[in-house]
């Protein structure tokens, strides 16, 4: 069986993986902040499911789940947890900037390092960040955003340096977009639902091997400019 990670399980991008995973008959850890709130989590009647506490920024929840795993596989890590801080020149909070860097840069790193013994024993050894197009520098040309776009632009960044830190260890990596997609950040405007992108993203991810390792792709499998 197939062992995939979720993070930001219970809603969104996140709460949609875990149900196409499970449809595909894999086994699914759903990490959240807040598993006592995860009504919609808790709804899904699976023996293939186990729900994980995990705020992304804390370590001592990621040291928690990682003694919870002990020495089982995984075989995907989808980090997903993500915010958004809005930020206008005139008026950029140093506070979100540090906390949207936490949550969306360092987090999904420090989070496939605490892991990475458990990754070594799946078979299929797979670390996927869901990363966005406004992280994009090439891509760029509206201006704005400075704190998402730079806290996206890092991750991608840091994900080239796990790339190549991992390919001797059989791991292969992927920076995945997933479109702009309605969720609660995407907003109502958002050009395509959470099931388009996630069954785009799970294909992407079934593409992904050690050949190809290092993308920056979008939901329909689309290389993005770094
Ligand atoms: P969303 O609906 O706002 O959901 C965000 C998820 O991240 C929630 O489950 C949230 O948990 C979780 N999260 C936030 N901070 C966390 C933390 N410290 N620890 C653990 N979980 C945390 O967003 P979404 O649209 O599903 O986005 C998912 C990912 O896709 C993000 O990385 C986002 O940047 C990226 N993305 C989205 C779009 C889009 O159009 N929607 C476009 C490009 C990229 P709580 O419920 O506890 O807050």
């Amino acid at each position: 069986m197939t062992n995939v990670f979720i993070t930001g399980a219970n809603r969104g991008l996140g709460l949609e993986f875990v149900k196409q995973y499970l449809k595909l008959g894999h086994y699914v850890y759903a990490a959240c902040r807040n598993p006592k709130q995860a009504k919609e989590l808790h709804q899904i009647q699976n023996k293939n499911l186990e729900i994980l506490k995990l705020d992304v920024s804390n370590t001592k929840d990621i040291q928690a789940v990682k003694s919870i795993l002990g020495n089982k596989s995984i075989d995907i890590l989808i980090n997903n947890a993500g915010i958004w801080r809005g930020s206008t020149i005139g008026s950029i909070s140093e506070k979100d900037w540090l906390e949207s860097f936490t949550v969306n840069t360092i987090a999904p790193i420090k989070l496939a390092e605490a892991l990475l013994d458990n990754i070594k024993l799946g078979h299929l050894k797979k670390i996927v960040s869901i990363t966005s197009k406004m992280g994009s520098i090439d891509d760029n040309t509206s201006g704005g955003s400075y704190i998402y776009r730079s806290s996206k632009s890092a991750l991608n960044s840091a994900m080239q340096s796990l790339r190549h830190d991992l390919f001797n260890q059989d791991i292969a990596t992927l920076t995945l977009h997933p479109g702009w997609v309605r969720t609660d950040m995407g907003g109502p405007g958002g050009w395509i639902d959470v099931q388009e992108s996630v069954s785009g993203m799970i294909r992407v991810i079934n593409n992904l091997s050690l050949k190809n390792s290092g993308q920056y792709l979008d939901y329909a499998g689309k290389s993005i400019h770094w």
